[in-house]
């Protein structure tokens, strides 16, 4: 085993792959196999592949590497060595743990996603864009993000310009990827950066952890990926991945914490960020929900999960949405403006313009029109009740809005805390997307 180690042996260096800075905390812009000259060698995967043949199924896991490698044969521990070397793999980790990460590692080579927001060759990534993207991807796709990632950066290129910004700016910015909250905290956030931190994210956790709309993952994130440090990533695919992996079968939310230890083992103390962003790109590519793609897995070998995958993670049913019921009050001038108003700034789509409106109860619809009108903020010549009602589902509960149509005469004065917008001038207001619905509803249904 030795000699046919030592035959194939190619200088150390060419194990592992680093980045062409030979720095480890971040990566070149495209998967190795677009790159020329920075592929693993053939006879260092060969070498690596017996490796693993040989040692991956006896490995046992254990708190510290040592007593493992003790086991085997010293030529064997010394080969183990100069592909895991201390210090690129931390030391707590199992030998198996060890050989999951360089496997996931070497498929992220060659198939990790090319997307806007990672560094490109030689270049550190910018903790600004890993922010301002991992917030943009809270509960929305891939897809989605791409164009809204490319205006904000071409609109506020560093942290100092979105703090300079207009909360307003922001909010008109960010129509369409929802959860608005998370665009007032992006501001703010930004502000903070500008204002403690002298325009630089800390690479501190708690630091992280003390800015609005940081939350855990979103903390982990930023340090592993911008900051090249070990932090444990676990978003839904990350979950998703090691339910499988190790075929937890207890459910969702029972079991995160299970999973977020699994993930903890498996994080590897080199290229931490390059790590994080694999796993995602797994679950995100292969280890889908529904049919994932088991051959194609670089941890396949290892799955616990792969012949009942799609029923992992399990979850818990789900309560069903109650449905809260409003009436909104579209009331325009002869020169066709409409009355409109800012909500509050906390709580559901805080900050964001709407159309005056009833309270949204749970419960009957309120009563007939002339009971309703009596909380229109102005009182119109007739209420024109519109047919149908708009439809919205936030994350928990489902919307039902009636939309009264009311005129009143062009002299009329907006209220305190409303104003008048001119039709066009609507598509300039941060409007949520429940309240482009009901201007469309009014404006073609009435
Ligand atoms: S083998 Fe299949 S189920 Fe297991 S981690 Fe890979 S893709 Fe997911």
């Amino acid at each position: 085993m030795q000699n046919a180690l030592a035959a194939f042996a190619p200088p150390k260096d060419q194990f592992l792959r680093l980045a062409d800075t030979g720095d480890f905390s971040t990566d070149n812009g495209r998967p190795i196999d677009d790159q020329v000259g920075m592929c693993e060698t053939a006879f260092a995967k060969r070498l690596r592949r017996q490796l693993r043949d040989e040692l991956g199924h006896r490995a046992r896991r254990t708190a510290a590497p040592g007593p493992v490698l003790l086991a085997f044969h010293p030529s064997v521990v010394a080969q183990v060595f100069s592909l895991y070397p201390f210090g690129l793999y931390s030391t707590a980790m199992t030998l198996g743990d060890a050989t999951r990460a360089s496997e996931i590692l070497d498929w992220y080579d060659r198939h990790r996603r090319t997307m806007l927001w990672r560094a490109p060759s030689g270049v550190r990534p910018d903790p600004y864009a890993v922010w301002l993207s991992e917030i943009m991807l809270q509960q929305t796709t891939v897809a989605t993000v791409g164009p809204y990632f490319t205006e904000f950066i071409s609109r506020w290129p560093t942290v100092a310009a979105l703090a300079a910004a207009e909360l307003d700016d922001v909010l008109h910015a960010w129509q369409g990827l929802g959860y608005y909250a998370r665009a007032r905290n992006l501001h703010r956030c930004a502000n903070i950066i500008s204002e403690s931190f002298g325009g630089h994210f800390p690479e501190d956790e708690d630091a992280l952890l003390s800015l609005p709309g940081v939350g855990p993952y979103t903390a982990a994130a930023i340090r592993a990926i911008a900051f090249g440090q070990r932090a444990v990533v676990v978003d839904g695919n990350v979950e998703r991945v090691m339910a499988r992996l190790y075929r937890e079968t207890d459910p969702l939310p029972d079991v995160k914490g299970k999973l977020r230890d699994h993930a903890d083992e498996l994080t590897p103390g080199t290229r931490p960020g390059d790590y994080a962003q694999a796993v995602m790109d797994l679950g995100a590519t292969v280890c889908i929900p529904q049919r994932p793609k088991c051959m194609l897995c670089p941890w396949t070998a290892h799955c616990h999960g792969k012949d009942i995958a799609e029923s992992l993670p399990a979850r818990r049913p789900k309560p069903e949405k109650p449905t809260r019921r409003g009436t909104i009050f579209w009331i325009e001038r002869p020169d066709g403006s409409v009355l409109v108003r800012r909500r509050p700034e906390k709580g559901l789509l805080g900050g964001m313009m709407e159309f005056p409106s009833t309270e949204w109860r749970e419960g009957a619809r309120e009563g007939d029109v002339s009971a309703l009108s009596r909380h229109a903020p102005l009182t119109a010549m007739k209420w024109y009740p519109i047919a149908g009602v708009v439809h919205h589902v936030f994350t928990h509960f489902r919307l039902e809005l009636k939309v009264l149509k009311g005129h009143v005469a062009q002299n009329t004065e907006a209220p305190s805390d409303t104003r008048w917008s001119t039709i066009d001038g609507l598509s300039d207001l941060a409007l949520p997307t429940a309240m482009k619905k009901v201007a469309e509803k009014a404006i073609g249904g009435g």
